[in-house]
């Protein structure tokens, strides 16, 4: 296996401490010759408390903050831009290093404030009804860049943050190790204390990458399906020639076996006239029969060079209904921040294009 892409390099001068979660944080000092319990307290200050000061950590010695001090930073993403919606949605333009943006939006609605988080700079698999596909891919996002999303938006944006999804830019499972240490960054009680049914990866299902993912961390997982064959998943999601609906439901099952109150969310996109059919909807019946399943039916949002339109409101509903007549849990997402392009499949950031329509290596390179 390859070295995990966002180990800490002791031989580096200086370690961005957003990069470690509590076990990497406990790995660090024990490196150092300190005790593993010190990564608690760093933890807390940085992420419960918002503290970036290594001199307001009281509870260090002063030896052990100069020490941090000279050795390593606590390095986040800087806010390029802030745009509010009128429906109440934030969306935060993120600038990072090497001239790179990425985006994160925040959606209150009503008891619940989600986080949407981008996992990579743009993204590699080219699905056709997405911008950010458009923009190509350049890199991923390290642990400190995805976790720093959520600081950013409790420690600046003083969000009272109840969920997290990763469903911004980029695709989770091609960047495995930094979004399990990020997510463990999330669920930690001494950081932001996000239950497993309050952080969602979004994955197009990478197979291989699944099966970690299932053993590493403790997640809830929602599956962009979009289509109920491969014949039509191939040309929407092009990732599904190398993991095809057969291999891919299976996986979804294996995901959720150990826990009878686990669902999965499947996400569908609803193009006019592409999968939208009553033949459509019959055969998605079929294709999840005996899966634990619930269908987040997702009107499309148009962007500037967008070849698809959504269905109509009207065969949406009559979509769900066929789906709801089976026994199955379908609800339509109700768009949000669509007038500042921050709504499902818009956002854009900055992407320095340097691996476009590079899918196959780059997945296969990542979860080998
Ligand atoms: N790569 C991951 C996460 C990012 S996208 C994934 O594919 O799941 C989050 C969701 O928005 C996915 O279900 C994606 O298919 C959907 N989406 C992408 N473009 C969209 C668009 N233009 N309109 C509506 N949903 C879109």
């Amino acid at each position: 296996m390859k070295a995990p892409l966002n180990e800490p390099q002791m031989n580096d001068a200086v370690i961005n401490l957003l990069d470690l979660d509590r076990k990497g944080l406990e790995q660090l000092f024990q490196r150092l010759g300190h005790k593993p319990f010190h990564a608690r307290q760093v933890l807390k200050w940085i992420h419960k408390h918002g503290v970036t000061d290594f001199a307001a950590m009281t509870d260090l010695s002063k030896k052990l903050r100069d020490e941090l001090q000279a050795r390593s930073v606590i390095r986040l993403p800087e806010i390029i831009l802030e745009q509010p919606s009128a429906d109440g949605t934030r969306k935060w333009v993120l600038g990072l290093a090497c001239g790179n943006r990425v985006e994160s939006v925040l959606i209150p609605d009503g008891e619940r404030t989600t986080l949407c988080v981008s996992s990579q700079v743009g993204c590699a698999l080219d699905c056709g009804f997405c911008s950010t596909a458009k923009q190509g891919f350049n890199r991923n996002l390290t642990t400190g860049e995805i976790a720093g999303q959520v600081w950013l938006a409790v420690h600046r944006g003083g969000a009272r943050l109840t969920n997290v999804v990763l469903m911004g830019m980029g695709e989770p499972l091609a960047n495995l190790d930094a979004v399990i240490a990020a997510t463990n960054i999330m669920q930690d009680d001494l950081a932001y204390m996000l239950s497993k049914a309050r952080v969602t990866i979004s994955t197009v299902g990478i197979v291989p990458a699944l099966e970690r993912l299932r053993e590493q961390s403790d997640v809830s997982l929602a599956v962009s399906l979009h289509a109920p064959n491969n014949e039509l998943r191939n040309e929407l999601v092009p990732i599904n020639a190398k993991y095809p609906l057969e291999a891919l439901i299976p996986a979804c099952r294996e995901f959720i076996k150990n826990d009878k109150r686990r669902k999965i969310t499947w996400e569908y996109v609803m193009l006019d006239g592409v999968n939208d059919s009553d033949r459509h909807a019959k055969q998605l019946i079929r294709l999840l029969e005996g899966t634990p399943s619930k269908l987040n039916l997702i009107p499309f949002n148009p962007f500037p060079g967008s070849l698809y339109q959504s269905s109509p409101p009207e065969r949406i509903e009559a979509f769900r209904q066929r789906l709801l007549r089976s026994g199955l849990i379908a609800i339509t997402r109700k768009t949000r921040g669509d007038d500042i392009a921050a709504a499902c499949g818009q956002l854009v950031g900055q992407v320095r294009d340097r691996a476009r329509r590079q899918l196959a290596t780059l997945v296969t390179g990542e979860v080998a």
